[in-house]
């Protein structure tokens, strides 16, 4: 048989590499092709486009705010082995005196191991107590999987009274609670479970603030079609979304989120992000004029104050005392956008952003008695272990 004689092998080859060749240059006309339509027709992405504003308006940029602040919403993963002098440089020149890692349990939250969450915790605490005990708070995660089972009460409750004796100055609850965590059944766990009930009453009684993120921002529970206002941000983080046919609806995870929140006045709580009421400030209001328990921090949520000056710095003058400075996701440079819009008047700001929303922002002009409760007066009032001789 001679099917697969060298010469045949050769024919073989020369045949797929003029193929090859074929296809690409189609395929390269194609682009070019395209590439030049669209340049013709002036189409582009919404990424892509980013206009350069021609006004002229007074921009005050900072680098370090007015007053020295407490960062209330940060994540440090690996505070056990960090070495803190960077950071503690980069906090000086900011002007902030003290920031909570809200991440103190380490990245075991996932794993849903409580010992090895424990023994995170304890490190992080024990590397801030050595170097920098003055600077840093540490707040305490629960691994809620176990929620079913016979023995979470009792161990959880030894747990958050370790975390408090070792020296945890809060705990965290993630946005699994409501959104995926399931118990043993396969049923949602909601915000507001009878069975996290003893939770809520027992950081009331260790007085441990407990900050809790529930639910996203509205826009990822809605279509994601040309009206979405975060359309950019379904494009780049398609998984952040949170299509009604696998998650309850915005309104039940926060009318969930505020029935716990009532039915437990004695506990204070921080809720993240504005409780994704940013865009929404009179519903938050009634909020905060409902629950004297609850504060609120702005991680994350600068775009919403910044759309909407006149109605924020109208808030935040209402509601001067349950404010808390919080930013997420620990990047000194981004910091200064916070200042700028908490402190100025500035107008037209650029925000570092785009998938978080694709308009500028505009200064508050916040008074100096209301800054200074939000930078850091209401957060020593929640937190006394907090040395304040740090702040005068
Ligand atoms: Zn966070």
């Amino acid at each position: 048989m001679k099917f697969f004689s060298f010469r045949f092998l050769i024919k073989l080859l020369v045949f797929f590499i003029s193929l090859s060749l074929l296809l690409l240059l189609v395929f390269g006309i194609s682009y070019y092709t395209i590439d030049r339509i669209q340049k013709k027709n002036n189409l582009m992405d919404i990424e892509e486009y980013s206009p350069i504003s021609t006004l002229v308006v007074p921009q005050n940029p900072k680098t370090r705010s007015k007053f020295p602040f407490i960062d209330v919403h940060s994540h440090h993963w690996n505070m056990p082995i960090m070495n803190l002098d960077n950071l503690i440089e980069e906090m000086d020149s900011l002007n902030m005196k003290y920031q909570i890692n809200l991440s103190g349990s380490g990245l075991a939250v996932f794993s849903g191991k409580q010992d090895l969450m424990d023994l995170n915790l304890s490190k992080s605490i024990n590397n801030i107590k050595k170097n920098y005990p003055e600077r840093f708070g540490v707040f305490v995660n629960l691994d809620l999987s176990k929620i079913g089972r016979k023995d979470f009460k009792l161990n959880t409750e030894k747990y958050l009274l370790n975390a408090s004796k070792i020296g945890a100055t809060g705990l965290k609850i993630y946005k699994n609670l409501g959104l995926n965590l399931k118990d043993g059944e396969g049923n949602r766990v909601k915000v507001d479970d009878d069975r996290l009930q003893f939770i809520w009453e027992k950081c009331a009684e260790l007085n441990l603030p407990v900050l809790i993120h529930s639910g996203e921002p509205i826009a990822f529970f809605q279509n994601i079609d040309k009206y979405n206002e975060r359309w950019l941000h379904a494009k780049q983080r398609p998984s952040s979304f949170r299509p009604s046919d696998k998650y309850p609806s915005f309104e039940i995870v926060m009318s969930e989120q505020y029935n716990m929140f009532k039915k437990n006045p004695k506990t204070t709580f921080i809720n993240a992000h504005m409780g994704w009421y940013g865009n929404n400030l009179s519903k938050l209001d009634q909020q905060l004029i409902d629950l004297p328990n609850v504060y609120v921090e702005f991680g994350a949520v600068i775009n919403e104050l910044g759309r909407q000056p006149v109605s924020a710095r109208k808030f935040f003058i209402k509601h001067q005392d349950r404010i808390l400075f919080g930013k997420d996701n620990y990047n000194k440079e981004e910091y200064y956008l916070y200042f700028q819009v908490l402190e100025t008047s500035d107008e037209y700001i650029e925000y570092f952003r785009k998938r978080h929303g694709l308009w500028r922002l505009y200064g508050l002009n916040l008074p100096d008695s209301v800054l200074k409760k939000v930078y850091h007066q209401n957060a020593l009032k929640i937190f006394p272990s907090i040395n304040s001789n740090l702040f005068k």
